[in-house]
């Protein structure tokens, strides 16, 4: 395989200028992250709270931190302290938890809301109605400390490029929509989709964030 610095300069190549690229380095170590961090990239995704913490204390302070994976309440403290957006609010109650935090710890903290379409049976994210219901009732405005910049979405995890077209196109249909619903919301922007498989098709469909891990660091080593 070519070096992780090769393969982020062959992937930046590929993406149009609105896009950025969130190096998912979940499971990898310091180490990994510090070649990608020599070759340019600051922004990195991970997916566990714990991890997030250990390798936030350790690795340079300009690395901007994006949270992905699923928060459970009980860890939204050090979620909260260090991640720069947490890509996967999926459920009102977690938001609710963040902006609690984000409260006491006297910061704003930037969300996206993380919608399921994907075929796949899942507890984690929020329906597309859901979602309308949310701008519809307006209850963004009684957040406090947190900033809902856009959202976040998995496609089905199979081969079938039309399927996984559909998705995100529903996913941008869903981002539009929000827009004409509440045109007054500031700063809502961010379509974060596509990961190492299906990134170009995200892309196709709007995507100002791709989540890129395998693509870059190679297989994780769970
Ligand atoms: C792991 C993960 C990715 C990256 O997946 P790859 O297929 O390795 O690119 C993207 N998004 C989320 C939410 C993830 O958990």
């Amino acid at each position: 395989m070519n070096s992780i610095k090769q393969q982020i300069s062959a992937i930046s190549q590929t993406l149009p200028e609105r896009v950025r690229l969130v190096a998912v380095s979940k499971f990898h170590p310091a180490e990994t992250i510090m070649e990608a961090y020599r070759a340019g990239q600051r922004l990195f995704g991970e997916s566990r709270a714990q991890e997030l913490s250990a390798k936030a204390a350790s690795l340079p302070s300009d690395i901007s931190w994006h949270f992905i994976g699923h928060l459970q309440t009980n860890k939204v403290k050090h979620v909260v302290s260090v991640a720069a957006m947490i890509e996967s609010i999926d459920s009102l109650r977690l938001l609710e938890a963040v902006d609690h935090e984000a409260q006491r710890q006297g910061r704003t903290v930037n969300v996206l809301l993380q919608v399921h379409v994907a075929m796949e049976e899942t507890k984690f994210g929020f329906t597309p109605d859901e979602i309308i219901e949310y701008f519809t009732g307006r209850k963004f405005e009684q957040l406090k400390a947190t900033h809902i910049c856009g959202l976040m979405a998995m496609a089905s995890n199979t081969d079938d490029p039309a399927r996984i077209n559909d998705d995100f196109a529903r996913v941008a249909e869903l981002f539009r929509r929000i827009i004409t619903i509440a045109p007054d919301l500031r700063g809502f922007t961010e379509l974060s989709m596509g990961m190492s498989d299906d990134y170009p098709i995200a892309i196709s469909h709007g995507a100002t964030l791709v989540r890129i891990g395998s693509s870059i660091f190679g297989p994780r080593q769970y």
